[in-house]
């Protein structure tokens, strides 16, 4: 198999000429390619349109990372106060990669805000803050539970991509995100749901392979179900 070069979006702080690959939460996405047979490439934030569209052509697919809380402005919303890491540099590289990797049938593998961000790209809104706005809510956040605990189960759409590829109903996931989706984007499907009805997993309708989950499959490297989703996107991309 060709190895396919995988372009992974970077954390602000990582974004610059720093030490990426020693950050923990940047590692575990650049193990988890890897491991599945791709070529890890970090993504900077700091490029022109122009040429992020010549790296963007490069790439045989396209991983959105998990990280902070999109700008609301750019979803049409006022700001809540429970925004937390806002990085219009970074708001602006990943919406023009997941509308490009969406329109044009890249494959595309969005991880917790990586989502958020196919969602917003799509059209769709957020909620800003899950505990703030959605009675009942399981406790989505949690941040005190180590990253590769387990916090709920989601529930697999049985006409989903992920239905297919994972063979797991109800799925065990991790769970770090305070911010989900609130009005889908167009041309998205529901693929996965939390008990409190969070939508959990979405993906690109008649795209080639365009999923997004809420959860951190790469912080569960030890679980054949995460492997087996790291696998299927490299495929995709080979
Ligand atoms: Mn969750």
């Amino acid at each position: 198999m060709k190895r396919p070069l995988i372009g992974i979006t970077t954390h602000p702080s990582t974004a610059g000429a720093g030490p990426a690959d020693q950050l923990p939460a940047q590692a575990a996405y650049v193990r988890a390619i890897a491991e599945a047979g791709g070529v890890p490439v970090h993504i900077p934030l700091s490029l022109m349109e122009y040429d992020l569209a010549v790296l963007f052509d490069r790439l045989d697919g396209l991983l959105l990372s998990g990280g902070g809380d999109i700008d609301p402005a750019l979803y049409g919303a006022l700001p809540s106060t429970s925004l937390r890491g806002v990085d219009a540099a970074r708001d602006r590289t990943e919406l023009v990669l997941a509308r490009w990797a969406a329109t044009r049938g890249k494959p595309l593998l969005g991880i917790c805000r990586g989502l958020q961000v196919v969602n917003v790209a799509c059209g769709g809104t957020l909620i800003q803050d899950i505990g703030a706005e959605h009675a009942g809510a399981l406790d989505h956040d949690g941040p005190d539970r180590p990253p590769s605990s387990l916090a709920h189960p989601v529930r697999l759409e049985a006409a989903s991509l992920l239905a297919r590829l994972l063979l797991q109903d109800p799925l065990e996931t991790n769970s770090a995100h305070h911010q989900a989706i609130k009005a889908l984007g167009r041309g998205l499907s529901v693929a996965a749901w939390s008990r409190d009805e969070i939508i959990e997993a979405v993906e690109v309708a008649g795209h080639p392979w365009g999923v997004a989950v809420q959860w951190h499959p790469e912080r569960l490297l030890e679980r054949s179900e995460s492997r087996a989703l790291f696998s299927a996107f490299i495929q995709a991309c080979a």
